[in-house]
């Protein structure tokens, strides 16, 4: 297991609680969703996981180099496209040339041709998160973690970052979790949906169904219907 939580809990300041109690492992490969309603604990395992904050009491296994990508991307608004997808590669000891060749690696995995030199002011929202996997990427993070990198986006761009990201998961076979307030989307993407609520794991549902998978199709739909039960219990 590249992730794995053991009975983690997490208080800030002694007092405020976030997370009781919490167990669940995510394999090697996997493609994890973290959803629940709002204010239940979501981001404060996604925030253990990377590292920004740790657990106050249970064991948690998580790989040394995870790259995180925040809603807005969180990009460098005085930095390019390029200079954007390069910003994590430098201060490695790498050549400029190995800098170079990386972040073109990612440029093209993310279709962002014709966009280089520009400022990320001048981008849509569905590129400047494409810009943000991106970087996160070009550092070969073992974990890739995704804080509700869709909430913005309206549907059609959704749908395309959603092709996008499931290609990336293929063709570089790294472990992904993605905190999402939408079980159609959870269900759309991943091969297991974490439930957290009411600071606790719930329940893990493992996602097994064919791809490309189709909202209208009755095993998602049923998948759906399955999680909504205890979302919503
Ligand atoms: P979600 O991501 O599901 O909306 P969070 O993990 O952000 O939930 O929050 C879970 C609980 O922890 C909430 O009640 C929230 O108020 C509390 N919490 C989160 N961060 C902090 C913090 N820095 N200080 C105090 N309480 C916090």
């Amino acid at each position: 297991m590249i992730i794995s939580f053991e009975n983690v809990s997490k208080t800030y300041d002694g007092k405020d609680i976030a997370l009781v109690g919490a167990s669940f492992a995510v394999p090697q490969g996997a493609f994890a969703c973290v959803i629940g309603p709002s204010g239940g604990g979501k981001s404060t395992v996604l925030k253990i996981i990377a590292g920004i904050t740790d657990a106050s009491s249970g064991v948690v296994v998580k790989p040394k180099l995870v790259s995180m990508v925040f809603q807005t991307g969180a990009l460098m608004p005085w930095l390019t496209v390029m200079e954007n997808i390069a910003f994590g590669l430098h201060g490695k000891g790498l050549s400029m040339s190995r800098i170079r060749s990386t972040a073109l690696k990612y440029f093209k995995m993310l279709d962002l041709q014709g966009l280089e030199g520009k400022l990320p002011r001048d981008l849509s929202g569905g590129q400047r998160g494409r810009v943000g996997i991106a970087r996160a990427l070009a550092v070969n993070p073992h974990v890739l973690l995704l804080d509700e990198p869709f909430s913005a986006l309206d549907p059609q761009m959704t749908d395309e970052l959603h092709k996008d990201i499931i290609k990336i998961w293929k063709e570089t076979g790294k472990t992904i979790v993605m905190v999402s307030h939408s079980i159609e989307e959870a269900v759309a993407l991943s091969t297991m949906v974490i439930l957290v609520k009411d600071y606790a794991v719930k329940k893990v549902f493992d996602i097994d169904l064919p791809r490309p998978r189709h909202e209208h199709a009755l095993p998602f739909m049923r998948e759906v219907r399955q999680i909504k039960r205890e979302f919503f219990k």
